[in-house]
């Protein structure tokens, strides 16, 4: 038995997969119960009235290419939380397994797991260490029953980035005891390199990546998980079978496209620009106390009066995120970068 099988859920391991229809687009389909014709007028061939290809070959290539690694790495959701979910029901055992999490980071792991039934057991981020993480607690913590690690670099809410070195010593410590689920949501922006150039090395590693962020694409619902091979098989048996839209597909093949990216370049600064303002001009208002840096398209502020902050926000038609919910951050919100005339407004709403 191979370490991904022994990790994996043994019924999920012998799982019979759904036989959806099979992929030939060299025939007319009859086997599918589609309309036969595009209703709109079209000849039918390729229209919305066909079931869209399962793990759509021509932007798995695409992905596989801008992420650096090879297609059979490569698998691809709904958004990169189809993802989360669908490691926390492949891996975890109901009652039984666990995930585990470093606080403050994003809330969808833990509700993951928590709908799979699976335990969630944290390790924290050390606050006042810049949110590093602590390695030792991680592995303190990681029980025979701990089949995921999520980790998440840039973090959200708090902007870090996390330490490659010590995200690559968990991963070795933790070799076909769990796998370490890295989420590069906001990679584009750090200036850093995806550790996906890694995965050869660390086959217990695994990357979320997603176009929702630095490709504007949140309203498509396309991300990805790069990782072996062989998790990436286990998790194409359990994915519904016409997973990805049509829509979707040709959104992110033209968002992709080589005249398109370069428009992205210009963009992208702009968004870095106006965070290093952001980063100037928020700590000389009064009303906030710290700024946290920040290596995303959005910063953690901390305010005398964090509700106030939000209520003058909205007054002038903006809305920030209240993060006062998530442990050891105090009266902190979480501000998205957005166009430069927004900021401006954001900023004197404060002062
Ligand atoms: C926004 C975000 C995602 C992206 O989710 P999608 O489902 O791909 O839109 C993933 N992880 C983190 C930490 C995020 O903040």
């Amino acid at each position: 038995m191979s370490w991904v099988t022994e990790l994996a859920r043994a019924d999920i391991v012998a799982l019979r997969v759904y036989e959806h229809a099979a992929w030939r687009p060299e025939l007319q389909r009859l086997h599918a119960n589609e309309l036969p014709w595009d209703p709109t007028g079209g000849d039918g061939r390729d229209g919305l009235n066909r079931y869209p290809q399962p793990q759509p070959r021509a932007l798995v290539q695409r992905l596989a290419e801008l992420y650096a690694v090879s297609p059979a790495s490569v698998l691809l959701g709904r958004g990169s939380d189809e993802a989360i979910d669908l490691l926390c029901r492949a891996f975890c055992r109901a009652g039984t397994d666990a995930v585990l999490v470093c606080p403050p980071t994003f809330g969808m792991y833990s509700v993951c797991a928590r709908i799979q039934g699976a335990d969630v057991i944290e390790a924290p981020l050390l606050a006042e260490q810049s949110f590093a993480l602590d390695e030792q607690q991680v592995l303190k913590r990681c029980t025979a029953r701990t089949k995921l690690l999520f980790l998440c670099s840039p973090n959200n809410p708090t902007g870090n980035l996390l330490e490659e070195a010590a995200v690559l010593r968990l991963a070795a410590a933790l070799a076909g005891r769990a796998l370490v689920v890295l989420d590069e949501a906001y990679v584009e922006f750090s200036g850093r390199a995806s550790l996906a150039r890694r995965l050869g090395e660390f086959p217990n590693l695994a990357i979320l990546r997603t176009l929702s962020k630095a490709y504007g694409l949140a309203g498509a619902r396309c991300g990805a998980l790069l990782a072996d091979p062989e998790v990436i098989a286990l998790l194409r048996k359990i994915i519904p079978p016409y997973a990805i839209p049509r829509l979707t597909v040709d959104a992110a093949l033209a968002r992709l496209a080589p005249s398109a990216l370069a428009a992205l370049h210009p963009q992208l600064a702009t968004l870095l620009s106006e965070r290093a303002r952001l980063q100037r001009e928020l700590p000389r208002l009064r009303a906030v106390r710290r700024v946290w840096p920040s290596d995303a398209n959005f910063m953690l502020a901390q305010f005398d009066d964090a509700g106030d902050a939000l209520e003058r926000a909205a007054a002038a038609g903006l809305l920030v995120r209240d993060a006062r919910g998530y442990p050891g951050l105090g009266c902190a919100l979480r501000i998205s970068v957005g166009t430069p005339e927004q900021n401006t407004r954001l900023l004197e709403s404060w002062s």
